[in-house]
């Protein structure tokens, strides 16, 4: 397993920060192309509420850097839309604003957030000649690997949609990172490794993953059926445990790129343990620090 900080220091040489960012696009789940109301548990900020609004990059890039360096001496960051669906519009207009992004000398990746389904021929010419110039990262919101679920949670496409498109983005040279939710209504334990495999066992390899505990925000379809009729959510221990089960299955040199989700907190309903960030990490370090070693011990057999 591979952190993201590591990774990115070792390239680069010094710590690389994240500016959150906004294309003005929206969801084709949410317009009514795909679907109305959206993935249950998308907030209203698109599954991305950290994320500046949308206006000129300039500006965005400015004050996300201001509010950065309020903490930190950043000099390199990474351009991150993550916010609705970032693939989705008017490619022209994308395009020339996501090149006005990457070439600017103090971003080192531009990293997309989007669907599997808004991956057409005219997006990937574009994502192809912005990799020329600097890598960039897509982000598919997979989820979980069950199409029952995925109906559950209304996120709009099958599998069979999300295989077609990672394997046009691999072959395509992209570097592919694919976010799954720990959680989701109706799955069980080995639902959710079950996903975690099906990620193990992709070919070619994804480049990253996200691991993220489902969080239920206010304003969501999720809230409004939580508040209807409540339904289990992970403890911490049993969220922790999965996280290191996930390690022990991932290939060794997959780059992990989140293992706790940041809800915002104003809109957070449950659970609550979530908000205790320090606990989690702490709960994690201890499960990590046991799960590593065991696999290298596995890795070693003939
Ligand atoms: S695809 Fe993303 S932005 Fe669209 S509804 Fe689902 S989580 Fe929200």
């Amino acid at each position: 397993m591979r952190y993201l900080s590591d990774v990115l220091k070792e390239e680069y040489g010094e710590k690389i920060y994240k500016l959150s960012l906004s294309s003005g696009c929206t969801c084709p789940n949410r317009d009514g192309t795909v679907g109305t109301g959206g993935c249950t548990f998308c907030s209203e900020g698109g599954s991305g509420d950290f994320a500046a609004a949308f206006a000129p990059i300039p500006q965005q890039i400015r004050e996300a850097q201001a509010r950065i360096r309020q903490k930190t001496d950043a000099r390199r960051f990474i351009a991150y839309f993550q916010s609705f669906t970032n693939t989705y519009g008017d490619v022209d207009r994308l395009k020339r604003l996501y090149e006005e992004t990457i070439r600017r000398e103090d971003v080192v990746a531009l990293s997309i957030g989007t669907r599997p389904d808004c991956l057409g021929d005219e997006v990937m010419e574009m994502l192809f000649s912005l990799n020329k110039e600097k890598p960039v990262w897509v982000e598919l919101g997979l989820q979980t690997a069950h199409d029952d679920t995925a109906k559950r949670v209304n996120r709009g496409y099958d599998l069979g949609c999300f295989e077609a498109a990672y394997a046009r983005l691999k072959a395509a040279g992209l570097t592919v990172i694919l976010h799954l939710i720990f959680g989701l209504p109706g799955e069980s334990r080995e639902d959710m490794l079950d996903s975690v495999r099906y990620i193990a066992a992709l070919k070619p390899q994804a480049d990253g993953v996200k691991l993220q505990m489902l969080h239920v925000l206010k304003g969501t379809e999720l809230a409004r059926q939580y508040e209807e009729k409540p339904f289990p959510l992970l403890s911490m221990e049993e969220y922790t445990d999965l996280i290191a089960e996930s390690v022990r299955i991932l290939p060794e040199d997959m780059v992990i790129h989140r293992m706790t989700g940041d809800g915002p907190r104003k809109l957070l309903i449950a659970p609550l343990w979530t908000t205790d960030k320090k606990r989690v990490l702490n709960t994690l370090r201890r499960k990590l620090a046991n799960t590593v070693p065991n696999r290298e011990k596995e890795d070693r057999r003939p």
